[in-house]
């Protein structure tokens, strides 16, 4: 626990000891202040991070905040609103770190920076609300405040609920709550392929929330949680459609954990891009025809290495033509929808979701395929504000329409 030398009122510097970022110091000094990583949009250069271009400021962006890191390690400032600000209003989207002359884990000095944050009672006014609020994370388990009794509502399957199986369908809250569809595609696709599943009827969020947050202790208690109720149905690969949830399990849950997963995680992109092929499944061709442009969510894509399935399988479904944008794969621009930040900085978050839908335009496709419910609730909302004729959908929406295997209606 960080320990306050002081009890400032808000808004005033608090200093701590024993903090995690003093624990980073070594990466910390490792940055030499180079600028590959800064975001050069201010000189009409291409934007690399989103939180810059909304911040305007270099300490909104990775060397602004290691600048930052030092000067806490060093001594020189502390904690503050302000400060709390520059962080959390990052959207998680590694786009520094995949720039970094120095390869350095720059997400992992912020997320210290977090935890530091979050023990001296700094998580934005909002956000935090959303986590320990009457209807938050902690007592919903999701961030929609929406009744736990009401996850699975969307399901026709009842007959998957608990059930002892090899494999898991993680739906995740923004599948089960407020992209429905995407649960149902996913859900349906599975069915089609014939691939004995389950679903949990207890199944709480992924904990990424906690993460973004700082509060790992959390993330912890909800990962135990899931993971032992997998065990317990003897499952032995859990499937996902959102990258966030998958990223929780397959990245976060052994660092945090201290152990591996008893359990292969895995996107179902991946599942239908090797099937796919192997030949197992073809795609029933689109009518009439499509241009699209695919756009790379930061999870999938920079966290996971997934840039090639969706891309495969985009190509495989006749009477769709691909597009890419001129940020693409590792390079791709975040929409802004990462690390909650709409809570309390919607304006950064929806200028990166302009930026992007624009970019997708300019390619002259009309459809953008994205692979992320948040990606997809960012691009749907920004489509609708600026009145873009671009139709939005997710992969597995697609997916679903299309695969061709036997038995699916005509
Ligand atoms: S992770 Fe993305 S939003 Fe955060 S500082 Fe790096 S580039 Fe900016
Ligand atoms: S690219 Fe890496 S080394 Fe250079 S300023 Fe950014 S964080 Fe520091």
């Amino acid at each position: 626990m960080v320990r306050q030398e002081t009890t400032a009122p808000a808004g005033e510097a608090v200093r701590s000891s024993q903090r995690h970022i003093d624990a980073l110091k070594a990466i910390i000094y490792q940055c030499n202040r180079c600028g590959q990583c800064l975001d050069f949009s201010t000189l009409g250069l291409a934007a690399k991070c989103p939180a810059y271009w909304g911040g305007l400021f270099e300490s909104y962006a990775s060397r602004g905040k290691f600048n930052l890191a030092r000067a806490l390690v060093d001594g020189l400032i502390d904690y503050d609103e302000e400060l709390a600000r520059r962080v959390y209003s990052c959207t998680e989207c590694r786009a520094c770190a995949e720039n970094c002359f120095k390869f350095l884990d720059t997400t992992a000095i912020f997320t210290a920076m977090k935890q530091d944050l979050a023990e001296l009672g700094l998580i934005p006014e909002n956000y935090r609300r959303a986590l320990e609020g009457e209807m938050g994370l902690d007592v919903v388990h999701n961030v929609y405040q929406a009744p736990h009794a009401e996850r699975l509502a969307w399901l026709s399957h009842e007959e998957r609920v608990d059930r002892p199986a090899r494999t898991a369908f993680f739906v995740g809250c923004t599948s089960s709550y407020v992209r429905q569809n995407m649960a149902i595609d996913t859900a349906e696709t599975l069915e089609l392929l014939g691939v004995d599943y389950t679903v949990l009827s207890d199944e709480w969020c992924c904990g990424h929330p906690y993460i973004a947050a700082g509060l790992l202790d959390k993330a912890r208690q909800s990962l135990e949680h899931t993971i032992e109720l997998y065990q317990r149905l003897g499952v032995e690969r859990v499937v996902f459609n959102c990258p966030g949830c998958l990223k929780t399990f397959k990245h976060d849950a052994p660092r945090l954990l201290g152990r591996r997963l008893p359990f292969e995680p895995l996107h179902i992109l991946e599942e239908i891009a090797r099937l796919a092929e192997e030949g197992e499944i073809r795609f029933r061709p689109v009518s009439p025809k499509i241009v699209v442009t695919y756009h790379d969510s930061c999870t999938l894509g920079r966290w996971l290495g997934i840039y090639e399935a969706p891309r495969q399988i985009l190509r495989r479904i006749p009477g769709v033509s691909v597009r890419e944008m001129r940020r693409n794969r590792n390079l791709a621009y975040c929409c802004g929808a990462g690390g909650l930040i709409r809570f309390d900085y919607p304006n950064i978050s929806t200028r990166a979701g302009e930026e992007r839908l624009h970019e997708a335009e300019e390619t002259g496709a009309d459809t953008l395929v994205t692979s992320c419910p948040a990606c997809l609730m960012q691009f749907q909302q920004t489509r609708n504000k600026l009145r873009s004729p671009m139709r939005v959908v997710d992969i597995t929406q697609l997916i679903w329409e299309q695969i061709d295997v036997p038995g699916k209606p005509q």
